[in-house]
């Protein structure tokens, strides 16, 4: 069906949380925005870029409420574009790493309404990044695995052939599992001394980071008390970080920009 008069939509990448890691197009998006669905991973500092006149729907997982649901954000997303107006849906880091802007694309297309996907700083990179670690280094590793450590009935991880591609693991959402990937690497050969680490709320106000290994991993996130969101790392290149040490080490950054 293709509908004349209809709006269009942006999916935007809102980045880690540093407003500054915002890409000009995302701006550009959120200045001529008439209505924003936004996540609740993009920060206030974001926000604040939005057309004074947009009005601002939180459809977050977090904040006390129950998560709205997928379906009902993609039927908001297209009624809104149907209606005429410019809708950004703004997701955390980037829409296409682990962010169901796949799915939200499928909705669009299916409703025959325009669409462009701005990429953003994937949370992951921007994790790594301010702890001074290099995703690939050609002294390290010849690559890097993007892995989510939430798993859902029916496609678990396969952790013991990650741990034997000797790639740079970046793991999304792997706090709560942390026990099972562990397990699961340490069974597939990975060194207990193999270096990790975490990075909660990578440059965000209050951004934490622990340098770890492997083994102890389970342990130094029970006692240093990271919570959601947080990135693990796990591979040789988080041997040398901006903390010149392995473990265990907790910092507290005072704010992403005075780094
Ligand atoms: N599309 C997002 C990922 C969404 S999945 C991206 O590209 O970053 C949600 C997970 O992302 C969280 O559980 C956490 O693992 C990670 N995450 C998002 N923002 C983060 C941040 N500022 N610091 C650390 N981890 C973050």
């Amino acid at each position: 069906m293709k509908v004349g008069r209809a709006g269009k939509v942006w999916l935007v990448g809102a980045g880690p949380g540093d407003p500054e890691l915002l890409t000009l197009k995302a701006v550009r998006a959120l200045g001529q925005a008439q209505v924003i669905l936004a996540d609740d991973l993009a920060s206030d500092e974001v926000l604040a870029f939005a057309n004074p006149a947009a009005r601002i729907v939180h459809v977050g997982k977090r904040g006390g409420c129950q998560s709205t649901p997928q379906a009902f954000i993609e039927r908001l997303m297209v009624a809104e574009a149907l209606a005429g107006r410019v809708v950004v849906r703004l997701k955390g880091g980037d829409p296409f790493v682990f962010g169901r802007g796949g799915e939200e694309c499928e909705a669009l297309r299916a409703a025959g309404i325009d669409f462009e996907v701005v990429n953003g700083i994937t949370s992951g990179l921007a994790a790594a990044t301010a702890a001074g670690v290099p995703l690939t280094h050609r002294d390290a590793c010849h690559g890097v695995a993007f892995v989510t450590g939430h798993e859902r009935d029916g496609s678990r991880v396969d952790w013991a052939a990650l741990a034997r591609s000797r790639l740079t693991l970046v793991i999304y959402m792997g706090v709560a599992r942390a026990e099972s990937l562990r397990a699961g690497l340490l069974d597939g050969g990975m060194p207990a001394t193999m270096p990790a680490l975490v990075v909660q709320d990578a440059t965000r106000a209050g951004e934490r980071r622990l340098a770890t290994t492997l083994g102890s991993l389970v342990h130094d996130l029970r006692e240093a008390r990271i919570g959601s969101p947080a990135i693990l790392v796990i591979g040789e290149v988080c041997r040398e970080t901006n903390a010149n040490s392995i473990r265990p080490l907790l910092e507290s950054a005072p704010r992403a920009s005075a780094r």
